[in-house]
């Protein structure tokens, strides 16, 4: 197996190349980084037993690692801290590619793959700091707002780290590509748009002071 990446190069490995459309590959790590950045969920694959599964869970990134967590009692993560390979993949839907031709129809789209073993968090300060990143990667501004997890918590918190050292991007951009003979049908032809949009925020019971300034007007990170 090869595990030569160096990702400071942007260099793939054998196994993150991006075979299909080459040109949509890329593996600078501040294009991975944004994609992971901008992304609020991933998807984790892993087999057990020649099964495979796919789990979203919500994922953070902290410099060269991305950090999942869950309950001890997660199949996947306890699976996950005894090394297993794991695939984890991010995907930003950024519009619906409508071409003339069915063919030629299409997505444009920023997605990551990472694949590695992930190692278990177990020090107490980067356990904190790695509830923090998770924290702050879904809603900036709320960690030090809300009350801070109790050692019971803590304890009932598993993380893990799963490094960047293997990665990839591929992304689409850009109107449909159709075939020249398809061009002059009577056929509309574009890109819709698509984007996470939050909606007012709706106070719990009880609470009557006016939502933080993050709550409002909450939007993604963009690249
Ligand atoms: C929203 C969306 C819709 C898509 N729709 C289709 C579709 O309908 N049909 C289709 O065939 N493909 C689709 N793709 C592309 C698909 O994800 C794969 O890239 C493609 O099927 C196979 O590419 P490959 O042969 O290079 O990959 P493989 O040989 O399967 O993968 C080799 C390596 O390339 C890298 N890689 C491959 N794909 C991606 C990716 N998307 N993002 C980051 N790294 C990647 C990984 O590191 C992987 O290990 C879609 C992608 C997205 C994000």
């Amino acid at each position: 197996m090869v595990r030569a990446y160096q990702y400071a190069s942007g260099v793939p490995s054998a196994r993150t190349t991006v075979k299909r459309h080459p040109e949509r590959g890329a593996y600078a790590r501040d294009v991975i980084d944004a994609v992971l950045d901008e992304a609020l969920v991933c998807h984790v694959g892993f087999a057990l037993d020649e099964q495979p599964f796919v789990i979203p869970t919500i994922h953070a990134r902290d410099g060269d690692v991305l950090y999942i967590h869950g309950s001890p009692g997660s199949r996947m993560l306890r699976n996950l801290r005894d090394g297993i390979d794991a695939c984890v993949t991010v995907t930003l839907l950024d519009g619906l590619v409508l071409a003339r031709s069915v063919y030629n129809h299409s997505m444009n789209y920023r997605s990551v793959v990472v694949v590695g073993r992930a190692r278990e968090v177990t020090a107490p300060d980067e356990k904190l700091r790695a509830m923090r990143c998770v924290v702050e990667h879904v809603v900036p501004g709320r960690w030090d707002e809300a009350r801070q997890p109790s050692e019971t918590e803590i304890k009932a918190t598993t993380i893990l780290a799963v490094s960047l050292a293997e990665a990839s991007a591929k992304i689409r951009t850009g109107p449909p590509v159709d075939d020249e003979g398809d061009l002059d049908l009577p056929v509309w032809a574009g890109v819709i748009p698509l984007a996470l949009r939050s909606a007012d925020p709706l106070p719990d019971c009880g609470v009557t002071a006016a939502p933080p300034r993050y709550a409002t007007n909450y939007e993604r990170r963009r690249a």
